[in-house]
């Protein structure tokens, strides 16, 4: 019996801790996560057709087309279908646009739904918490805020880095923002929104209770 696929995109501002979410949906649910960002690197890694295409495209300075990020989605899915995998998908860097989610729905078939949820955080926060961090300069540990003075427990010096600035942050909230919109557009009351604001552990909690609210199930411990 073939169960029907669940996709789950999920969205939020830069340094809302989506990487974390993600990986903690995987530790405790039975979900497949899918990061466009994971799956590029895998394509040219192992040298195939797309990744050859990939590393072209890279090579020539150009940003990856949305033609060939959604035929890369599109493998990793078809392969979760044919492997017996789990069926619920948590979909991170991906669709961005209107195009790319139109992709999705039509190689995805009739036989599956798609949901979004956003991780809210307003842009002032994501603004303090961009411009906190800090990365050690050698062991390269990214910390959220540090004290005047503080070194990265390897002894390491603790700096800003280079493209954190309030201009890029400005840039890269205005790019979500406009992506934000218009999938929220797209699908309309498929929109989920959880609270980003406070520790990570909350807002993974957060997240945690909306699956449990969708049915998803949980790993046997
Ligand atoms: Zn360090």
């Amino acid at each position: 019996m073939l169960e029907s696929l669940l996709i789950i995109i999920l969205l939020g501002p830069p340094g809302a801790g989506k990487g974390t979410v993600a990986q903690r949906l995987v530790e405790d649910f039975e979900v497949q996560h899918m990061s466009t960002g994971d799956m590029l690197r895998a394509e040219v890694s192992g040298r195939t057709e797309l990744g050859k295409q990939i590393e072209d495209t890279v090579k020539e300075g150009k940003l990856v087309e949305d033609t060939l990020v959604s035929a890369v989605v599109k493998t990793g899915i078809d392969k979760i279908r044919t492997d017996g995998l789990p069926k619920v998908i948590v979909l991170d860097g991906y669709p961005r646009t209107e195009d790319q989610a139109r992709s999705l729905s039509e190689f995805t078939g009739r036989d599956r739904k798609i949901l979004v949820v956003v991780i809210d955080v307003p842009d002032e926060e994501v603004s303090a918490r961009i411009l906190g961090r800090r990365i050690c300069t050698v062991c390269k540990k990214v910390y959220g805020s540090v004290e005047p003075g503080q070194r990265c427990t390897c002894g390491g010096e603790l700096i800003q880095r280079s493209d954190d600035t309030e201009e890029t942050v400005k840039v890269r909230l205005n790019t979500y923002h406009t992506q934000q919109a218009a999938l929220s557009q797209y699908y309309r009351e498929r929109v989920g929104q959880i609270n980003g604001v406070g520790p990570i552990n909350e807002v993974y909690k957060r997240v945690a209770d909306y699956f449990l609210g969708l049915g998803i199930k949980k790993r046997r411990q």
